[in-house]
């Protein structure tokens, strides 16, 4: 039996071609190849880039202070601080001396002949080139 399956096995590919061996039509063109798989769909459009950051704006440079010291401030008041040396409380703080002036203490920050300039001890603000209080120390030459 095994002449028998295999002839119906090839039976039709071989009636087929004998099909087209009596016809007087070309055969098919063999199937066509399977079609490549579809292209990848485009990737969606990239969103634009983000717009840049603003630049950094630069650190800010702190105003210069313009403001003098007011005598009656709490601060001014325990320090003795006067804007006429002249004036300081000599009773309540011996330790002046004529001549003492922010203008040449040690922790005067203004330029010579400036009327005013920032102390530290009264940030944000300015005292006056003759002015004085208690913790005056004499600037080195
Ligand atoms: Fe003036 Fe010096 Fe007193 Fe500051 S510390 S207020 S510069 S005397």
């Amino acid at each position: 039996m095994t002449t028998r399956r295999r002839f119906i096995e090839i039976l039709p590919l071989a009636g087929a071609a004998a099909l087209a061996a009596c016809s007087d039509k070309a055969p098919p063109p063999p199937a066509a190849a399977p079609a490549p798989a579809a292209a990848p769909a485009p990737m969606p459009a990239a969103a634009p880039p983000a717009a840049e950051p603003a630049q950094a704006a630069a650190p800010a440079t702190p105003a210069a202070p313009t403001a003098l010291v007011d005598e009656k401030d709490p601060v001014a008041v325990s320090l003795g601080y006067v804007p006429d040396a002249s004036r300081a409380d000599k009773a309540k703080f011996p330790a002046y001396a004529s001549g003492q002036l922010c203008s040449n203490c040690a922790l005067y920050q203004g330029k010579a002949g400036d009327a005013a300039g920032p102390c530290p001890l009264f940030a944000g603000r300015l005292v006056a080139a003759k002015g004085w209080c208690s913790a005056y120390a004499k600037r080195a030459a």
